[in-house]
């Protein structure tokens, strides 16, 4: 498969080998519910038990921490539309403004159950603004979401200090770990969160299927009625898709130290290059700590939608911002927060990699690139 490169791995990341064999042997042998009081039933359950393992030890939390969910849409849901009754006497939430849009969709539906919502800015690099969020978190704040590495830029929040400032004050805090969790170590018991969401099919697991952790001692209400999940989630667990999910965390907690370091070589060849041979490119978020796959590229004034189009027909993936926000041409949330102009957010592509990006696709993309971008002379805006 060496016709396409295949750069949105933010997006959605191709299933691993390892993770497509688990679920085809867990739907030919394991088909039973795992509710079922008879072998058939303890074959599936001992499934999703073993997969809650595999995903636990990932994050380094117990398997009764692991709820598992449809996706980080959902988690995300789960954990902030509980706010109220988690904290209860505090009507306030503080979201940052770059969250993903899962996140800031709840916004409007929470306000609408009378909480109040303020969103926490950022600076130049991408960083919620410490000083900004401490004031907004009051006593009367019931939880903060913070999401861990922003999926547009790859920039890692502050979320250390920042849970030591809600923590403080009695605030919950919730992460939305989705693009850290497979990428960097994140270790729930060095980074003491409330409740974390995460995804499989980011870290080459199936799509469908995500996690929510939800700290011992929580009490997070259901949000279906139903025995499963300890009546956190009713509903027959996914079960093809949570075995996958164990086995995507498995391998990410086996490889991840060692590809880490791979990845960001080839993206910071990848950054030097564009920016060597594209003299009015620009890297988002560059000067923050980010994650090692990720880069946001500004293209001066060129439409990142017309380049796109182009690279596609060179058989380069890669994409505009948020791929949940494609199919709208919308300057991208997360870059105007940031300070950039419509222009230059209209001007950016996201390149995300992945263990499977090579030196040869690195240098067939940095051979391509400049000369479609040297085609579209005259079309900056
Ligand atoms: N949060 C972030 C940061 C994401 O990048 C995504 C997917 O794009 C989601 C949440 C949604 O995850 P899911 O597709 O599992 O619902």
């Amino acid at each position: 498969m060496n016709h396409y490169i295949y750069l949105d791995n933010n997006a959605t990341s191709r299933p691993s080998e390892e993770c497509i064999e688990a679920v085809y042997a867990s739907m030919h042998g394991g088909y039973g519910n795992p509710s079922s009081k008879h072998l058939f039933g303890d074959n599936a359950r001992q499934l999703v038990n073993d997969a809650r393992k595999q995903v636990a030890a990932l994050i380094n939390a117990t398997p009764a921490e692991i709820v598992f969910t449809s996706g980080a849409t959902e988690s995300n849901y789960m954990a902030i539309m509980a706010a109220r009754e988690l904290n209860p006497g505090r009507d306030h939430v503080v979201l940052s403004a770059i969250e993903h849009p899962s996140v800031l969709a709840l916004a409007r539906t929470l306000e609408q159950q009378g909480m109040r919502v303020s969103l926490a800015p950022v600076d130049a690099h991408g960083r919620v603004d410490l000083t900004a969020l401490s004031a907004l978190l009051t006593e009367d704040t019931a939880l903060l979401s913070l999401m861990w590495a922003n999926n547009e830029t790859g920039v890692l929040q502050p979320l250390e200090q920042a849970l030591g400032m809600a923590h403080a004050r009695g605030i919950l805090v919730h992460s939305d770990a989705v693009q850290a969790v497979g990428k960097v170590s994140v270790d729930i018991t060095a980074l003491p969160l409330d409740l974390m969401s995460f995804t499989a099919h980011k870290m080459h697991g199936p799509m469908g299927v995500g996690a929510l952790f939800v700290r011992k001692g929580i009490k997070l209400p259901a949000l279906f009625d139903g025995h499963q999940e300890r009546r956190r989630r009713g509903g027959t667990e996914n079960v093809p898709g949570i075995v996958g999910f164990g086995v995507a965390c498995e391998l990410a907690r086996e490889q991840l130290a060692e590809e880490a370091v791979t990845i960001a070589r080839l993206r910071d060849r990848l950054e030097q290059g564009i920016v060597r041979d594209v003299p009015f490119a620009s890297i988002n978020g560059a000067k923050a700590p980010r994650i090692p796959n990720t880069t946001n590229v500004a293209f001066g004034t060129l439409p990142a939608e017309a380049l796109l189009a182009r690279m596609e027909k060179a058989g380069i993936y890669a994409s505009q911002g948020a791929a949940c926000a494609a199919g709208q041409v919308e300057p991208s949330h997360v870059l105007l927060a940031m300070g950039l102009s419509e222009a230059t957010a209209l001007a950016t592509i996201r390149f995300s990699l992945s263990h499977e990006t090579t030196d040869e696709k690195i240098d067939q993309v940095l051979r391509i690139l400049p000369e479609l971008i040297g085609a579209m002379a005259g079309m900056a805006a």
